[in-house]
């Protein structure tokens, strides 16, 4: 008998049709003797609904009422499936993120889960039990209710599986794997059977969005062994585990396209100690990720700044910025959101020369101007226009030699 957490993403609940389909599932695993935690995304849609509903409510939200209100999504799903699986005749309990014992920390929209009180869920189980949990959500010290995020149901599913000490976190979504690259945007993706926490760790932090970064975080921490599968067929997705010799021994494994930064650069601003520190610290405090750095040093005492942050976080960071630039004299500040970031991943670019070349040429190939370039022991990215994105991703797939074997 084993322990299995499986999670359902929006697409997998989308209508009750949707949902008595996961229960036909989860009666399936139920009947041959498994233990199961079921958590669930909201119906696909409803997140984004609600988001809109708020912004009609008021121009900037109060992010405690907002979590309040993006937890109903969840809480919608799980009762549903809690109460499909009742009728069935199976014994069900659905849990809100607070009674499954999720506790986070105060960060309202991307709260961090800070440990897992698992009595409930593990007391159900011993009773029989399904337990269906409401993904993406937990609470503060105070009660109050916090969301994780943006793809948080994963993280919900990957840390109640290390709590529970579970046997296999099965991420069940609308692309039966992990593909070499967004099947969605290049139609010779291939399916990777395994891969990393390392490599998918990367894929995730540079816009792969089929897992959220930090259930990877998580899973890579506590050694949860993550299955992505396909919540519309039987087949065997892809597992993320600890690397191993049987993984496919290739320099590149995937491309990512992250179309979700936007860059901003100061024109001329002094070339002294100090000035990062100045542009980068209100940025920081206001709580903006920024992303990319790039300085060039020039003559006469200047230097152009340009840097990337999330687009959500753009019109404050522009403010911000603009607030600086003037304290520090700069001249002008510039710019822009249609950019794209494309990136080729892989652990064995360890060990390999050239896979900044071949990146290059192949971009260089089609004409596509790179505008600002990183770099990590397994990975790196270049900005470029995001009209290029797609034909980007596409020759990269080919110049890394990911296509299928004709
Ligand atoms: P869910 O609603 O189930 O959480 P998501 O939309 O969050 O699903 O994630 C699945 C999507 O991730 C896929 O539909 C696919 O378009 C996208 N995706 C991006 N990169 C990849 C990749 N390398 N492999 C698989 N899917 C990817
Ligand atoms: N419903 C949330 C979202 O749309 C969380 C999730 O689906 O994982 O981001
Ligand atoms: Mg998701």
């Amino acid at each position: 008998m084993a322990l299995r957490v499986q999670k359902y993403g929006g697409t997998s609940v989308a209508d009750i049709e949707h949902i008595n389909h996961v229960a036909d599932r989860v009666q399936k695993a139920h009947d041959k003797g498994d233990k199961l935690v079921v958590v669930l995304s909201a119906m696909s849609g409803v997140t984004d609904s609600l988001i809109s509903l708020a912004k009609q409510a008021s121009k900037r939200p109060d992010k405690r009422e907002l979590d309040a209100l993006l937890a109903t999504g969840e809480q919608t799903t799980a009762a549903l499936l809690a109460m499909i699986l009742k009728s069935r005749g199976y014994k069900a309990k659905s849990f809100l993120g607070f009674q499954a014992g999720i506790h986070t920390d105060k960060t309202s929209g991307k709260a961090r889960i800070l440990d897992i009180n698992g009595q409930n869920i593990q007391s159900a189980l011993n009773e029989g039990n399904i337990a269906v949990v409401a993904g993406f959500q937990g609470a503060d010290e105070d009660g109050t209710i916090t969301t994780l995020g943006r793809g948080g149901s994963d993280t919900s599913a990957v840390a109640i599986a290390s709590s529970l000490k579970a046997d296999v976190c099965e991420i069940f979504t609308d692309v039966d794997g992990v593909y070499t690259t967004d099947p969605r945007i290049c139609s010779s993706a291939r399916k990777i059977n395994k891969i990393s926490y390392e490599e998918m760790l990367e894929m995730a932090i540079l816009g792969a969005k089929v897992l959220q970064i930090r259930s990877v975080e998580f899973a890579k921490k506590y050694n949860v062994p993550i299955h992505v599968r396909s919540a519309f067929s039987e087949e065997e997705g892809t597992m993320v585990v600890n690397e191993s010799s049987d993984m496919e021994s290739v320099i590149v494994s995937g491309i990512t396209c992250d179309m979700n930064e936007a860059r901003i650069t100061l024109k001329k601003v002094p070339d002294q100690p100090g000035v990062s520190a100045k542009i980068f610290t209100p940025l920081a405090e206001a709580e903006i990720c920024v992303d990319m750095i790039i300085q060039n040093t020039r003559s006469g005492g200047e230097t152009d700044l340009t840097f990337t942050v999330p687009k959500d976080d753009f019109e404050r960071a522009k403010e911000i910025s603009h607030k600086v630039a003037k304290n520090l004299g700069a001249v002008e500040i510039l710019t822009a959101e249609e950019i794209a970031k494309v990136s080729v991943i892989g652990l064995g670019m360890k060990s390999h020369s050239g896979v900044a070349a071949t990146m290059f040429q192949a971009l260089a190939s089609e004409n596509i101007n790179i505008r600002l370039i990183s770099t990590s022991e397994i990975r790196i990215s270049c900005i470029i226009l995001a009209k290029y994105a797609e034909l980007a991703v596409r020759t990269l797939h080919t110049a890394f030699g990911l296509d299928p074997e004709k």
